[in-house]
């Protein structure tokens, strides 16, 4: 059997095989996937052409497997530009693709040079692969883990240089091919270096899928769904890091711990669901309130804690009483609309639990001084209840 056939057959095999398992995610809704697994089915089709082109020696080849090659590299192009949510088509790219369409059509019907077919094909592809390496590797995400992006971007990329030194070598003459995919050591060598780099792009992908559903699953575990805070387990692990960071560093941290008033009458008076939306809406007040650094978690129920960095109590407690305010001036449907807090400072022997622990202690003074106000929590060496408070 001649080498291109083999070499086609294992194209078409490892395309089907690269739609088949990107179709196992369509159901997980990852953008980009429904794209790259239609891409992948339409290189397997234009590979089966040509397959059947060397066996049979019908003109399928260039007539209906180049349009639908150039078609699915427009196409894995856009899903990896969705992947990384960014714009997927562009006017320029469809002319592109036309244009070597023609050209491929001219140099077969009308001007047969299987050089500068190839040349052009070969350049064409590079193009492909340089779009979708550089997209992997200029919008990775900064907070994943690294391995996946660069796997296709190093993938992507050595197989536009294997396309580009191809395109060179025809096109300026270097080596000449005698007939469409002719066996030659050079020519097979190319194609099975080029065929490569498909399965190699496809594991990438899946890869780069199921880094996005871990990504949404650690979300769904740290991030509170109704609040958008972090959930109780996240606030703790996050804050107890930041305590031994600031212990190491010797720089103060506080802590603050806040209870929405009376929240129990909103449910009550106008249901769980009006309850939530206003939970929400304190929560996104709060978000945007914070600085960048504070930790923001939801301890349980209408109860919220946050961390400040690098702050004293003091100063803690004026940025939490400007929250206060900034809670008053976003009034939402039937939210009570103020909130109550206890605020404590990190002593050089203190552990997360016996700061947060007279926080609390703290916020049920502010409760018991008649709510909607901020209460400093006393020091051990400081015997005179040194308490706060802003109406
Ligand atoms: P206080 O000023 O003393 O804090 O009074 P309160 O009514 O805010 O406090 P209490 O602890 O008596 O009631 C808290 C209420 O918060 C009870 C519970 O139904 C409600 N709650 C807790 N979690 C949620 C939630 O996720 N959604 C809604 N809608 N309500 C919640
Ligand atoms: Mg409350
Ligand atoms: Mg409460």
């Amino acid at each position: 059997m001649p080498s291109t056939v083999a070499l086609l057959g294992i194209a078409t095999m490892s395309c089907v095989m690269s739609a088949a398992v990107l179709a196992s995610l369509l159901r997980a809704h990852v953008r980009g996937v429904p794209r790259w697994c239609a891409a992948y089915g339409f290189f397997a089709v234009g590979a089966a052409l040509l397959l059947i082109e060397q066996r049979t020696s019908a003109s399928l080849g260039t007539v209906v497997a180049f349009p639908i090659f150039i078609a699915a590299s427009l196409i894995i192009v856009q899903g990896t530009r969705e992947f990384f949510g960014r714009p997927t088509a562009y006017v320029f790219e469809y002319a592109v693709a036309a244009a070597v369409l023609v050209a491929l059509v001219y140099l077969t019907c009308f001007r047969p040079n299987l050089d500068a077919r190839v040349a052009v094909s070969s350049a064409y592809f590079a193009y492909v692969r340089i779009a979708i390496g550089w997209t992997a590797l200029r919008y990775r995400p900064p907070n994943r883990p690294r391995y996946n992006y660069y796997f296709l971007g190093i993938a992507a990329l050595a197989g536009a240089l294997l396309h580009v030194v191809r395109s060179i070598t025809y096109g300026f003459g270097f080596a000449h091919e005698r007939a469409f995919l002719d066996p030659s050591p050079l020519n097979i060598g190319f194609l099975g270096l080029g065929i490569l780099s498909f399965p190699f792009m496809s594991i990438a992908m899946v890869m780069l899928a199921h880094d996005r559903l871990a990504e949404r699953m650690e979300r769904l575990a740290t991030v509170d769904e109704l609040t958008g805070a972090l959930v109780r387990r996240a606030f703790i692990e996050k804050a107890e890091a930041a305590v031994a960071a600031a212990k190491a560093s010797g720089t103060p941290l506080a802590l603050g711990i806040l209870d929405i008033d009376n929240f129990k009458g909103v449910n009550d008076r106008y249901g769980h669901a009006a309850g939530d939306r206003a939970l929400s809406h304190f929560a996104a007040v709060v978000s945007r309130s914070v600085r960048r650094g504070d930790l923001f978690g939801r301890l349980g129920g209408e109860e919220f804690a946050i961390l400040f960095p690098a702050t004293r109590k003091g100063e803690a407690w004026q940025l939490t009483n400007a929250l206060r305010a900034a809670i008053a001036a976003a009034p939402c449907e039937h939210t009570p609309n103020t909130f109550s807090a206890g605020i404590d400072e990190f002593g050089p022997r203190d552990t997360l639990a016996s700061v947060m622990a007279r926080a609390d202690a703290a916020l049920y003074a502010a409760k018991a001084l008649g709510r909607d106000c901020v209460v400093l929590a006393s020091a051990d060496d400081e015997p005179d209840q040194r308490i706060a408070q802003v109406n």
